[in-house]
């Protein structure tokens, strides 16, 4: 039976989780699902000059906030450099690696060769070969060593990618890396190795900007005689231009989405499709992404990001959403609108009981949840209303004479529901040769203060009779 599938998400909190991060973790996170696996969590904080609490923080709640969960603890690189310094230290002793002492100057003098001869920096393994003697001296001189992977100095280095195809590298162009630095802290590429081993992933999955370090970390599993695991190194998000992704273009971390009003149902289903294709499908559950996910149809050119199908997206996700549940949903979003802590403050019992009923009219026209607040901002509105550019315009060009006319017709009703109202105005409308539109535009002028809102109807019942006629004489002056 082939090995339970294992993939991990192993980020360096050294920045919130960004739109790429995310999609390598979805990308991880579906692969282990799809095959019954496990998807585990590495925090990279070995950088610690750089690494932040905060970042971990944003990392976990970033995760969690778009549904994907990992399994087990969260494994923390840094805890693990014993593990790491051991394994250095095995490979020295079966001669795998090597201790260095080339100072800093040689380091430097061979930097410059190189750049004099256009080539990139190579270590050019002058301590692959001493005697004990010539280490000793170089101890003796007050020199600390790195240790230096003893690499293979003829013939490739190939990697199978899942998504890039057989990839090979000339030994000849891979330098002796050095695994353990000379203040006894591993390296990058040690670790990713040793915890990837230890961890037991069976798959890679990352941006493949990480492809050369995949060669180099191929050499390492190659001299511990440890099963290298399979690759997938996805190409990068570029902006709408084809440019590197920018801030404006939507290189953002995660929490921005959030505070911007998208659903996480609807960011996965964004973030699947970049770079992932399943026939012409645009719109997966997670039950069939899960289902349908596979690394053979990841492309391998670079996936353009892209607001507007964003949008749609979340407007799909936001009609389908039930009512209560986009209720939930905005609180999070509260404090990031204008005059948001203002209707957070307002929304007792009675607030929610309104804004639901008016939600079926206002989801059809919100594409997130930012403009469903501004949606239902006229129920939080306070009299009199300062109506809009338009619903001024509106109220100035005959609006004012209309409500005047329907002011009585409405203040006579005994019922105040959405059969009698919409009768009413409808009578009105026939009676005076009008269309419903004529009507209905001042009185959501009105009403709402703007030029779009929920069906008129809705937005009497939900306001209720007394803070509708209210809102229609102030305007109506
Ligand atoms: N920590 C690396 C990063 O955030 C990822 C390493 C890996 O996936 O192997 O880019």
């Amino acid at each position: 039976m082939p090995d339970a599938i294992v993939t991990r998400f192993a980020p360096s909190p050294t920045g919130f989780l960004h739109i790429g991060g995310a999609r390598t973790a979805l990308f991880n996170w579906l692969y282990a699902r799809r095959h019954g696996g496990k998807m585990l969590l590495r925090i990279e904080d070995t950088d610690r000059e750089r690494s932040t609490e905060a970042a971990i923080g944003a990392i976990l709640d970033g995760l969690t906030w778009l549904g994907l969960d990992w399994d087990g603890d969260a494994i923390y690189q840094f805890a693990r450099a014993d593990r790491h310094r051991a394994v250095a230290e095995a490979m020295l002793a079966g001669g795998r690696a090597y201790k260095c002492y080339a100072t800093p100057e040689e380091l430097d003098a061979m930097r410059e060769q190189a750049k004099a001869e256009g080539r990139p920096m190579r270590y050019d393994g002058r301590w692959r070969d001493r005697t004990d003697a010539e280490r000793a001296a170089a101890e003796a001189r007050g020199l600390r060593p790195v240790i230096r992977l003893r690499a293979p100095l003829a013939g490739e280095t190939i990697v199978e990618d899942l998504v890039q195809g057989r990839v090979s590298w000339s030994n000849d162009n891979l330098d002796d890396l050095v695994l353990l630095r000379s203040d006894g802290t591993p390296t990058y590429m040690l670790a990713v190795v040793v915890d990837d081993h230890d961890m037991g992933v069976t798959h890679v999955i990352r941006g493949d900007d990480h492809l050369t370090n995949a060669a180099r970390q191929t050499q390492i599993y190659e001299a511990m005689g440890w099963k290298v695991p399979a690759m997938a190194h996805i190409p990068m998000i570029l902006g709408p231009d084809g440019a590197k992704l920018s801030k404006r273009h939507g290189a953002l971390g995660i929490e921005a989405y959030r505070a911007m009003g998208y659903l996480p149902v609807a960011l996965r289903n964004y973030l699947v499709r970049l770079g992932w294709s399943h026939g012409d499908q645009e719109i997966f559950s997670t039950e069939e992404m899960i289902a349908a996910f596979d690394l053979r149809n990841v492309g391998r050119s670079p996936a353009r990001f892209d607001f507007a199908k964003l949008e749609n997206l979340n407007g799909h996700y936001m009609r389908q959403a039930a009512d209560a549940d986009l209720l939930a949903a905005i609180a999070p979003v509260l404090p990031h609108v204008e005059g948001g802590e203002r209707i957070a403050g307002m929304l007792d019992d009675s607030m929610r009981a309104k804004w639901l009923q008016a939600m079926p009219g206002l989801k059809e026209r919100a594409k997130t949840l930012v403009e469903l607040i501004d949606g239902a901002r006229f129920l939080f509105a306070e009299r009199p209303l300062v109506p809009d550019a338009k619903a001024a315009e509106i109220l100035d060009k005959g609006g004012r004479a209309v409500l005047k006319a329907l002011l009585p017709r409405l203040e006579a009703l005994a019922d105040w529901d959405l059969a009698t109202l919409e009768a009413t105005i409808r009578a009105e409308a026939e009676a005076t040769g009008q269309k419903l539109g004529a009507l209905a535009q001042p009185l959501r002028a009105a009403l709402t203060g703007r030029a779009t809102s929920p069906g008129i109807f809705d937005v009497f019942v939900v306001l209720g009779r007394a803070e509708s006629l209210a809102r229609l004489r102030d305007q109506a002056r």
